[in-house]
């Protein structure tokens, strides 16, 4: 075993940008608070670095793969293994903290198409497993590096697929390498006059191959759809060769086959090239804060402006536990004459609702506010002010949740979706699944949860929770998770948009059948026949004999 004391540590990966380090530090106030609200004692948890096992990348495979991508990019050194050893999850975090983590034999890293193909070409040969590694931001263990039934691993590092290959301008269609990040990507198509208008809360990470693979869904959903409605076309290897499918907008040539690539989260192909829809980047956009009493009141407002011609870009009700959480954390606001005003209003249990509305221009955007005001009624504004301090911090949480778990806070989210009829038993259900699991004595937990994305029929929820870990925290969270999905089978969706993976593959037959898993598992072995593809991800059910 190698130790390594100069790894990717944790707290660099979640300090995802320069500029966001800043907000990677917990505040004196947000710490006083959490002791007192959750129960938190004055502990530390430090990193701790792991240890790499050697690597067990055969020579002559290391040799084919070095031919194909050149040295260099076939990195066996323990820091940049270390560096592609799972995702984002609250789990992964406490694996980088001395738990035991799944490190791949290397991390190569193709420059282009072909060469991927090659690279999966040479892995069905040398018979090793091809974890497809994009940002990285997976929460629920898909890029895990799972060996499966073979001897070794790679993380196929997307990086360097890195170019916006062709702009559209007609039909307002780009095309996007897979391993570019959503900032480049905006960059990239701004020089075009063109957004993706994808704003998912991984935005400075992720790229558009991960969010192809996992079925994405931005905070601007209302206003530019889920990911899998921005796609166009894929460029997909696999061991089976190089497919790509989408020439139409629409097509009854038979099922979508498109559709079946989009959410494989790399079990049936690795995606090249993404080619998108666009849209020409906005002129203007404004964001308000309006504040219903009581999550009914909120859903109510919430469902209307999705069933009756709601116009904006951006929806998103927080409960009134995400609420507290929000105004109390943010510290800017002063929370106790807030209430105050609030009460004074006639609010006894406040719900935040953010609005987003983007325009052409004012008068487009002047329109679209009117229509979507004219929809609500009942609630207390508190303008752009709340509006826009929610835009400005939209990507920070993460960066905090190192620093909360150095103070000893086991922090986690979790999301899933159902119809309207069904959403209100759908919190209660998560909501007493998690508080039953994770209270205990002197322990208080927080389940907040928030809509961020709705349609005419139903909505996500998005649920946070922060409670003092426990001494053994897989053990603490992996039993609060159960409870949690266990609620969630038979009432909605087992993930909106986190995707499958390792974590709710367990879920995946309650959801789609029995019969489901096998049509997953006949696609799996035509397209990938000997397994290399991701093992132990989306597809781990039945593997019907031929
Ligand atoms: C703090 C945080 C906030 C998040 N917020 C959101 C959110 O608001 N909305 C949302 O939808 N998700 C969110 N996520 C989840 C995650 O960001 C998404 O799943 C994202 O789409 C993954 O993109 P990625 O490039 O990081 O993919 P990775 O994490 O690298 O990979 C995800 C999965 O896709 C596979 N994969 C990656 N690239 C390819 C490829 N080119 N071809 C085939 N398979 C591939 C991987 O093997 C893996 O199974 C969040 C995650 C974090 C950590």
């Amino acid at each position: 075993m190698t130790p390594v004391a100069d790894h990717l540590d944790p707290y660099a990966r979640a300090t995802w940008t320069p500029a966001g380090a800043a907000d990677a530090r917990l505040p004196a106030h947000a710490a006083g608070w959490l002791r007192e609200r959750i129960g938190l004692r004055d502990v530390r948890t430090p990193v701790v670095h792991p240890d790499v096992p050697e690597s067990a990348l055969p020579g002559d495979a290391r040799a084919a793969l070095a031919a194909i991508v050149g040295d260099e990019h076939v990195r066996t050194d323990a820091r940049t293994r270390l560096g592609r050893s799972g995702g984002l999850s609250y789990l992964d975090l406490v694996a980088h903290r001395g738990g035991q983590i799944d490190v791949p034999d290397a991390v190569v890293a193709p420059a282009d198409p072909d060469a991927v193909q090659r690279v999966i070409e040479s892995c069905v040969e040398h018979d090793i497993a091809v974890v497809p590694f994009g940002g990285g931001t997976s929460v629920v263990g898909g890029v895990k590096a799972l060996r499966g039934d073979k001897a070794a691993v790679i993380a196929l590092d997307l990086a360097r697929l890195d170019r916006l290959v062709s702009v559209d301008p007609v039909s307002r269609i780009a095309v996007l390498q897979a391993g570019v990040v959503a900032p480049d990507a905006e960059r990239m198509l701004a020089a075009h006059g063109y957004t993706l208008g994808h704003f998912p809360q991984s935005f400075e990470r992720a790229t558009v191959g991960g969010f192809a693979a996992t079925r994405s869904s931005g905070q601007a959903s209302a206003g530019y759809g889920r990911f899998e409605a921005m796609v166009e076309g894929v460029r997909v290897a696999t061991p089976r060769g190089e497919w790509r499918l989408g020439v139409a907008p629409a097509s009854a040539a038979g099922p979508d086959l498109k559709q079946l690539v989009v959410g494989s989260e790399g079990a049936f192909g690795v995606i090249t090239e993404v080619a998108l829809r666009v849209r020409p980047i906005p002129e203007v956009q404004r964001y308000e804060g309006l504040v219903f009493d009581g999550w009914a009141a909120g859903v109510a407002a919430v469902r209307a402006l999705a069933q009756d011609g709601g116009r904006c870009s951006v929806v998103r009700l927080s409960d009134p536990q995400e609420t507290e959480v929000g105004f109390t954390l943010k510290g800017g606001w002063k929370i106790t004459a807030l209430r105050r005003y609030l009460r004074a209003r006639g609010v006894v249990e406040p719900c935040l609702l953010v609005l987003g509305w983007e325009g052409r221009d004012k008068a487009d955007l002047a329109a679209r506010r009117r229509a979507t005001l004219r929809l609500l009624s009942g609630y207390v504004s508190l303008g752009t002010a709340a509006g826009e301090a929610w835009r400005h911090g939209r990507f920070a949480g993460p960066r905090q949740r190192d620093a909360l778990m150095d103070a000893g806070v086991c922090v986690e989210t979790l999301e899933t979706a159902t119809h309207w009829s069904r959403l209100d038993a759908l919190r209660a259900a998560v909501r007493t699944a998690l508080l039953d699991s994770l209270t205990t004595a002197g322990r208080r937990p927080i389940v907040a949860c928030h809509i961020s994305h709705s349609y005419e029929t139903g909505a996500s929820l998005y649920f946070t929770v922060l409670v003092p870990r426990s001494d053994d925290p897989v053990a603490q969270w992996t039993d609060a998770k159960r409870a949690a999905c266990e609620a969630i089978t038979g009432l909605g969706t087992i993930s909106h948009h986190h995707a499958v993976g390792v974590d709710h593959a367990p879920y995946l037959a309650e959801e789609i059948g029995g019969l489901g898993v096998d049509v997953l598992a006949s696609v799996k072995r035509e397209l990938d026949p000997t397994g290399v593809l991701n093992p132990g991800k989306l597809v781990v059910g039945r593997r019907p004999a031929r």
